[in-house]
């Protein structure tokens, strides 16, 4: 083997082991940033969850509690847990009893169900 063979050589095995130190950094690369996406994603789905079940149970209890719903499920949809805090302190604070008419729980010192408008 002359000289010039061996530099060939070496530079090609510099090379091979080059290219494949970079696929095997470019995959770790990749294989921890869909880790760390799929996390992001498991994180956003679960606050996702959160938030709907959030804004689904101020809207049933300010309905019950013969308030405004829409507009608790507005105010906690864009402050999200800082609306629910408020929300908790500032509606009508109370026992909820089943309505004797539809069944559905009301705030037990409303004069007329919130559901089914038959009064007490
Ligand atoms: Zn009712």
């Amino acid at each position: 083997m002359n000289n010039r063979a061996a530099k060939t050589a070496i530079a090609g095995l510099g090379l091979l082991l080059g290219t494949t130190g970079l696929a095997f950094a470019g995959r770790g690369d990749a294989a921890a940033a869909t880790g760390v996406m799929c996390f992001a994603g498991v994180i956003s789905l679960v606050m996702l969850a959160v938030s709907i079940y959030i804004m689904v149970w101020v809207y049933k209890d300010a309905k019950n509690r013969g308030t405004e719903p829409i507009l608790w499920l507005i105010l906690v949809f864009f402050t999200g847990i800082i609306g629910l805090v408020i929300y908790y302190f500032v509606r009508p604070q109370g026992i909820l009893t089943a309505c004797h008419n539809c069944g559905k729980p009301k705030l037990d010192t409303l004069p007329q169900c919130p559901h089914c408008g038959a009064g007490m």
